[in-house]
């Protein structure tokens, strides 16, 4: 499947389901779909990374509009309610930060309390391992999307309740629209079942690629379960290779998170 057929398909699914049963021409906006070349996106600086360097001819949506739409999403989740604990108790929303066309997005869990703090996903211990499991990849922090399925901290980190995930899925999935990333990493079990909509064990969903909605998507294990089992890296790393492989991107000999 193209990738304009691709968010086609999936601008038609979120109209059907918000309640649209019917479009006529008129109501399909003219802006963000129409093709842009490569040639919008600024790639030439001497920062070019091996994610810029890859084809990226068929666009949707050029850089700006993407962050456009994801600043205004961001505003929408600041002010955000739905949930009373989480709104009253956390001290920030934490949206998502990265390439908003990132050809690789991982998404995690839910903040804890140094992203609660900062205003940013993985900033805590986790999230240096993610950072080094980002650079075993070749690639850098900036080159990808990172974000949670929550985007409040759960009061002492605790996992996330349905009716919470169900609150914050337009959010997330809005993000991946508006992204439109070729691979979707999924660090844990709560990312990774909720996103396929599946009760199969992380041990069991790892190791493949699976499908998002026309994306690939890869689950892996949590950082911060790899940091009480260390022996999980190895698995994570055969994960990080299926995402490279996907992308194009040479698999380095030695290095590992
Ligand atoms: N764990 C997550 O899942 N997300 C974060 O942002 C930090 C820790």
């Amino acid at each position: 499947m193209s990738r304009t057929h691709r968010i086609v398909k999936q601008r038609l699914e979120s109209l059907r389901d918000a309640g649209v049963e019917q479009i006529g021409r008129s109501s399909v906006p003219d802006s963000g779909v129409a093709g842009v070349t490569s040639a919008a996106i600024p790639t030439g600086t001497a920062a070019r990374s091996q994610v810029d360097a890859i084809d990226r001819s068929n666009p949707t949506m050029t850089v700006a509009e993407r962050q456009a739409a994801l600043n205004e999403m961001c505003s929408d989740v600041a002010a955000c309610v739905r949930c009373a604990e989480l709104a009253s108790q956390r001290t920030q929303t934490v949206f998502g930060v990265g390439n908003p066309q990132a050809r690789l997005v991982f998404v995690g869990e839910a903040p804890g309390a140094e992203e609660d703090r900062l205003g940013e996903p993985f900033m805590g211990r986790a999230g240096k391992l993610l950072n080094q499991i980002i650079e075993a990849c070749t690639l850098r922090r900036e080159d990808v999307y990172i974000m949670n399925v929550l985007k409040c901290r759960p009061p002492r980190n605790r996992t996330p309740a349905n009716d919470e995930v169900a609150n914050c899925r337009n959010y997330f999935v809005g993000q991946l629209d508006i992204i439109q990333p070729e691979i979707i990493c999924c660090l844990g079990a709560v990312a990774a079942t909720n996103l396929l909509d599946s009760n199969t064990p992380i041990g069991k969903l790892r190791g493949r690629l699976h499908d998002y909605r026309g994306i690939k998507l890869v689950a892996t294990y949590h950082p911060a379960y790899l940091l009480r089992n260390p022996a999980a890296k190895r698995m994570v790393w055969e994960d990080m290779q299926i995402v490279m492989k996907e992308l194009g991107i040479p698999v380095p000999r030695k290095k590992k998170p």
